[in-house]
């Protein structure tokens, strides 16, 4: 018999962060206790920014100063939150417009539908501009906006000073945080996530019981838990990893993580799928950044009850530039991809907020990696 099971965290609050205990229950609704379902009529995060249809420079909403915030986390607004008004001023026009940009939406300066849609969705709550350096569309030369071939090509990216794993540390270990007492099913998930990688690189990933010596650490937990990246419980951020050598992997535990069967199966609108999210992370982990193709499993947004889980092209060429080629993968890399490279383009760095890898966010029914 089929079944889902859902992750649902619990706060534990112990010392200066909180760790999460993580809990498993069918999909059937009618099987979860009443106390956790309040989980599942929650507001998203950002669900108040649809009122802000329409929106347009000039003009002054209360709450755009929210907005603002937004756009300052994620590297459109420069580093000063304590000082955003409500008013829809040159600089979130401008904001909006390299975020259209980087999203592949028209750029009007404007917050139209489509944008805003875009805006509420999860999101991967690493920034997509670090000090003025972006990862993605708006970051390429200008080349890139007259060349139709890079606009459909490799939109990979690295952290700024490419880091990566060396040479002498080719074989990984990840252990889980033991406090969430994961099951060997979700741990499963991880095997098969790392394994995405793993074939396409001449790296591997092999469990620890010895969580403190792994090389890459998994937890679940819930609000701040001593990072400065706090979660935002249901939806909203999702999950975010550090980039190499740090090896630190967090996802929210308040999330309604989907463990197994099909996720788009499942009768709650703010289900998550695990591996998903865990395959997007992990190339974090290994010095990805963010990718403007929406193939893309580095691209920051996923749709909730939706599964994604296949490298791209675009992931394989990213990873490969920095590891080399697993011998015994088989694919092949597309060549108007390739001919990126002999056109000027130069693989883009994504700067991160405190080595930041990444964090997920939901809202509206839809994820951002
Ligand atoms: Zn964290
Ligand atoms: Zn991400």
């Amino acid at each position: 018999m089929k079944f889902q099971v859902f992750v649902i965290a619990i706060w534990v609050f112990s010392l200066s962060f909180a760790s999460v205990s993580a809990r498993f229950f069918p999909i059937n609704i009618t099987g979860i206790p009443p106390w956790i379902l309040h989980n599942t009529t929650k507001t998203a995060a950002w669900d108040a920014f649809a009122r802000f249809a329409g929106c347009r420079p000039g003009e002054t909403r209360d709450g755009l100063s929210m907005l603002k915030k937004y756009f300052n986390y994620f590297g459109y607004l420069p580093n000063s939150p304590s000082n955003f008004t409500e008013d829809f001023d040159d600089e979130l026009e401008k904001a909006l417009r390299t975020y259209q940009q980087n999203f592949n939406l028209n750029v009007t300066g404007e917050l139209d539908d489509q944008t805003l849609q875009q805006i509420v969705r999860p999101r991967c709550g690493n920034a997509d501009i670090i000090n003025g350096t972006t990862s993605m569309n708006s970051g390429r030369s200008s080349s890139f906006h007259t060349t139709e071939r890079f606009h459909t090509t490799a939109h990979y990216s690295f952290f700024p000073g490419t880091p990566r794993w060396p040479s002498n540390r080719r074989d990984l270990t990840y252990g889980f945080f033991p406090a969430n007492e994961l099951t060997n099913e979700i741990k499963a998930i991880f095997t098969s996530a790392f394994q995405k990688w793993s074939a396409v690189i001449p790296l591997t990933f092999t469990q620890t019981d010895s969580y403190f010596l792994a090389d890459i650490k998994i937890g679940f937990y819930s609000g701040d838990h001593g990072d400065g990246e706090p979660f935002d419980g249901i939806l909203g951020t999702l999950a975010h990893a550090f980039s190499p050598t740090n090896g630190r992997l967090h996802f929210d535990g308040e999330e309604n993580w989907v463990v197994s069967d099909d996720v788009t199966r499942a009768s709650l609108p703010t289900a998550v799928d695990l591996e998903s999210v865990a395959v997007h992370e992990i190339g974090h982990l290994l010095g990805l950044g963010h990718s403007s193709v929406e193939d893309a499993i580095m691209y920051p947004s996923i749709s909730s009850g939706t599964r994604k889980v296949e490298l791209a092209n675009d992931d394989i060429e990213g990873i490969q530039l920095l590891y080399g080629n697993n011998p015994e993968f088989n694919g092949t890399t597309n060549s108007n991809s390739r001919e990126r490279d002999t056109s000027g383009g130069v693989p883009h760095h994504l700067g991160s907020r405190w080595g930041l890898g990444l964090v997920l966010a939901v809202g509206f029914g839809s994820l951002f990696l």
